[in-house]
């Protein structure tokens, strides 16, 4: 048999340590005897209680430490080994060392003039092409133009 309603259910943490009175108690354990769930639920109790008195006893600590405490507070060294101070050691050198290998001021200004003066070579022989068209455009121009006056001379 199991419980009906567990609302009628006994407090089966204060039977097991001794809390109830003796009517309650004295019911409890009718229930007890014809309830299954609440045997198991009893049988489970009393190893949590059988468990915990093989604990060895302890004094209670005097004082509490936090967190703040001095004594919790990293060495130098614990510092110098921690992962975070690692990392950024880590990202400091890797800046340093970018910063003496990357080429200088004055190479990047000669590569710049290099290509600037290329660059305007070739805009000056782009504008001697133009010229050149633009002088047998207009001489075109004078050739039609004397075409056309001698026809209408005609
Ligand atoms: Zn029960």
């Amino acid at each position: 048999m199991s419980c009906v309603s567990p609302e009628s259910k006994p407090d089966w943490k204060a039977y097991v340590l001794r809390e109830l009175g003796q009517d309650a108690h004295r019911q409890a354990e009718a229930h007890l005897a014809t309830c299954s769930t609440c045997h198991e639920e009893v049988a489970t109790l009393r190893l949590t209680l059988d468990t915990l008195s093989t604990l060895r006893e302890e004094e209670m600590p005097r004082r509490i430490a936090f967190v703040s405490d001095k004594v919790f507070e990293p060495r130098w060294w614990q510092r110098v080994f921690s992962p975070t101070f690692a990392a950024g050691a880590l990202v400091a050198a890797a800046i340093l060392v970018h910063g003496s290998l990357r080429p200088g001021q004055a190479q990047v200004d000669a590569a710049v003039t290099k290509a600037v003066a290329q660059v305007e070579a070739r805009h000056a022989e782009d504008a001697q092409i133009i010229r050149a068209m633009a002088d047998m455009i207009e001489q075109r121009d004078k050739q039609v133009a004397n075409i056309y006056s001698a026809t209408l001379r005609r």
